[in-house]
C-alpha cells in the first residue's frame, strides 16, 4: 500500500481517520499486518464481520498490506449465515470485532477504546515492509470480496482487484473534485462497496475521513451543521432521516445512490444549496459508475447524471424495449468498464457488457435515466408499470414517510401493483392523490399499512421480505 506509505512521509500529521493521522495509521497498520501474518499463515482468503469502527479500517488496511482476500461479511449475518459464507469460498480464518472468531482484541493486543487511540513510540518496522513501498502496486490482484446486497435473491460474490480500485478513485476525483481539506463521513457500512470506497478514496487521495459506528441522524446532524465534515455518501433513506434538519453547512459533496433517489429527497437538496451528487452503480462496478451534480445541472434533476471516466454503457434492447413519452428507447443497463469485476467467483467469466438488471434510457444529452429494476416491473394487462414510478409521486407527499409498491398475481390482469406505505393518510386520500397523476392501471388495486417496512443493512426496502411474507408466488 504505497499510498499510505507516501502519505506518512510527505505529510505524516494531516489527519486519516477520526484522530489519527497518516503516520499513526502506517506505523499501527504496519504493526497490525506483521500481527495478522502470525494468524493468516499460507491462507490467501479471509473473512472479516464489524460494524464500522476506527479498528475496522486499520484492519482492512493492514489486511491490504499482506494482498490477502479478504472476504468482508455483512455485520448483520447469522452464524449459520456467516457458515454458508465461507464454506463456499473456502475460508477458515475470520476476523470478528466481537468474540465470535478472531476477535479484533486479541489482535490489537490491547484495551480497544473509541475512538482508538495508541501508543505509537518506538514502533519497529519489519524489513519485508518495503514491499509496500513499490510504486508498481497496481494489477488484477484481488483484494476484497464483496456480496451483493440480495436486494432481488440470493447475493452473489464479487471480486474486487487493485485494478479496480485505481481505475475508480481515478474517475472517481475527476468527477467529484479534490481538495486536500476533505473530510468524508463514512456512515455507510464497510462490509458495502459504498462504504468501503469512501475510505480508499480518501486513502489515495491522502484526505481525511471521520467514521460513524452507525447512522446516528444526531451526530450525522451535529458533524454536517458544524463544517466537521464537506463530504458524506448516503443511500436515499438516510438523507430523508436528517434532510429537515440541515441547516448551515459546508458540504462539497454529498454522494447520493444504492437506490432509486426520489424527486423529493432532490427538491428539497436544491433548496438547502446542498452540493448533491446523484449517482448510480453497483457493487460490480465497484460502486458509482454514473454521477451528476445536481446544482449544475438543474434541468436534469431526474436523471443520475452521465458515465464517469472509464466507463461505457449501453442500451440494451434486445430482450426488453419500451419507449419512453419523449420517445427515447429504454432497455437494459449495460456496462463495460476497468472498474468492473471479471465475473462472480464460482461463475462464468464476463464477457463483453455486463447486464446489469436495471432498465433506463439515455436523454440527446448522455444524460442516463433509471426506470426500475427489470424483476420489480409489473406487467398488467400488457402495460409496463415501474413501481419506482408509482413510489416517486407517493414521496412527493409529504405525508408519506415509506412506500413500496410489489406486484401480486390476478386471474384478469396476471399481475396488479399493491402499495405498501407508512402514512397518516386514508386510503381514500392516497387514491385520490395517486389518481391526480397516475393512469388507472397503474393505481395499486391493494392498500397495505405498516408502522415501518423491512430494510436491508445499507437501507434499501426489502421488497423480497414484503413478497415473500404476502405473494410467494412472485419473484423473478
Ligand atoms: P442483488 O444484486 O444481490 O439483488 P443489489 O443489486 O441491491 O442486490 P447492490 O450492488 O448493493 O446490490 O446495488 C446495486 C443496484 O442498486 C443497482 O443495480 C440498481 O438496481 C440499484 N441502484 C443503485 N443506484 C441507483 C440509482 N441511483 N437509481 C436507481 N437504482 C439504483
Ligand atoms: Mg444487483
Amino acid at each position: 500500500m504505497n499510498q499510505l506509505y507516501k502519505h506518512s512521509q510527505t505529510m505524516p500529521d494531516k489527519k486519516f481517520i477520526n484522530s489519527l493521522t497518516y503516520r499513526q495509521v502506517y506505523t499501527e497498520t504496519n504493526k497490525l499486518t506483521i500481527k495478522l501474518k502470525k494468524y493468516i499463515g499460507d491462507n490467501n482468503r479471509v473473512a472479516i464481520i464489524s460494524n464500522n469502527s476506527v479498528e475496522f479500517a486499520m484492519m482492512l488496511l493492514a489486511l491490504m498490506n499482506l494482498e490477502v482476500e479478504t472476504l468482508l461479511l455483512n455485520s448483520m449475518l447469522k452464524n449459520k449465515e456467516i457458515k454458508e459464507q465461507i464454506d463456499e469460498l473456502d475460508i477458515s480464518v475470520i476476523f470478528s470485532s466481537d468474540n465470535r472468531y478472531i476477535s479484533f482484541k486479541e489482535v490489537f493486543g490491547t484495551q480497544i477504546t473509541e475512538p482508538y487511540e495508541s501508543d505509537i513510540t518506538n514502533v519497529h518496522i519489519d524489513g519485508n515492509m518495503n514491499k509496500y513501498k513499490d510504486e508498481n502496486y497496481e494489477s488484477d490482484k484481488v483484494l476484497f470480496i464483496m456480496n451483493t446486497s440480495a436486494t432481488t435473491g440470493r447475493f452473489k460474490s464479487v471480486p474486487i482487484t487493485i485494478n479496480q480500485i485505481t481505475s475508480h478513485v481515478q474517475a472517481s476525483k475527476k468527477s467529484l473534485g479534490y481538495c486536500p481539506d476533505d473530510n468524508w463521513l463514512l456512515v455507510l457500512p464497510m462490509f458495502h462497496v459504498g462504504g468501503l470506497m469512501v475510505l480508499l478514496r480518501s486513502l489515495y487521495n491522502g484526505t481525511a475521513i471521520t467514521i460513524l459506528e452507525k447512522f446516528d441522524e444526531d451526530k450525522v446532524i451535529y458533524l454536517i451543521n458544524n463544517n466537521k465534515v464537506n463530504m458524506v455518501s448516503m443511500v436515499p433513506t438516510m438523507l430523508r432521516r436528517i434532510i429537515d434538519r440541515i441547516e448551515k453547512h459546508n458540504l462539497r459533496v454529498m454522494l447520493l445512490g444504492g437506490e432509486f433517489i426520489e424527486d423529493d429527497l432532490i427538491n428539497k437538496s436544491v433548496k438547502l444549496n446542498v452540493s448533491i451528487y446523484k449517482s448510480y452503480g453497483m457493487t460490480e462496478t465497484t460502486s458509482q459508475v454514473v454521477n451528476f451534480n445536481v446544482l449544475d445541472n438543474l434541468d436534469k434533476l431526474k436523471s443520475v447524471g452521465k458515465p464517469m471516466e472509464h466507463v461505457d454503457i449501453k442500451i440494451n434492447t434486445d430482450k426488453f424495449l419500451e419507449h419512453t413519452k419523449d420517445g427515447y428507447p429504454a432497455g437494459e443497463i449495460t456496462i463495460k468498464s476497468s472498474m468492473l469485476m471479471k465475473g462472480y467467483l464460482n461463475k462464468d467469466g464476463l464477457s463483453g457488457y455486463f447486464c446489469t438488471g436495471d432498465i433506463g434510457y439515455f436523454d440527446d444529452d448522455g444524460f442516463l435515466y433509471i426506470l426500475d429494476r427489470r424483476s420489480n416491473l409489473i406487467i398488467s394487462g400488457g402495460e409496463n408499470i415501474y413501481p419506482k414510478e408509482i413510489e416517486n409521486i407517493l414521496y412527493n407527499n409529504p405525508h408519506v414517510n415509506e412506500c413500496a409498491v410489489i406486484s401480486k398475481r390476478d386471474s384478469k390482469w396476471g399481475y396488479v401493483p399493491v402499495l405498501y406505505i407508512v402514512t397518516v393518510l386514508s386510503e381514500d386520500n392516497i387514491i385520490e392523490y395517486l389518481k391526480s397523476q397516475l393512469a388507472n392501471y397503474k393505481i395499486p388495486k391493494e392498500i397495505i399499512f405498516r408502522e415501518s417496512l423491512p430494510k436491508n443493512s445499507t437501507g434499501k426496502i426489502m421488497k423480497k421480505a414484503l413478497r415473500s411474507c404476502e405473494y410467494e408466488d412472485k419473484e423473478s
